[in-house]
């Protein structure tokens, strides 16, 4: 389980939109392999180990990335 995770209690929700033009980015970028590919399209993999750095939504060219609590409001968008 992620840091954040860990102190706040938060469950952190990462999302991909439907936009996702599946370069990768986020997957470089990423500190905690929470991305991966899987034929050829990127999925959120290890959602839990997320710590809300916001280096994916940063990265993301076409703004396809949210990250969000369980309660849906939004960290990084
Ligand atoms: S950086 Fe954005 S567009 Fe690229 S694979 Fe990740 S979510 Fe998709």
């Amino acid at each position: 389980m992620g840091v954040i995770n860990l102190l706040y209690g938060w469950s952190i929700q990462v999302r991909i939109f439907d936009k996702c033009i599946d370069c990768g980015a986020c997957i470089d970028i990423c500190p905690n392999n929470v991305f991966a590919f899987i034929n050829n399209k990127v999925y959120v993999k290890n959602e839990e180990e997320c710590d809300a750095n916001g280096a994916c939504v940063r990265q993301c060219p076409v703004g396809a990335i949210i990250v969000r609590n369980k309660d849906g409001h939004y960290i990084i968008k």
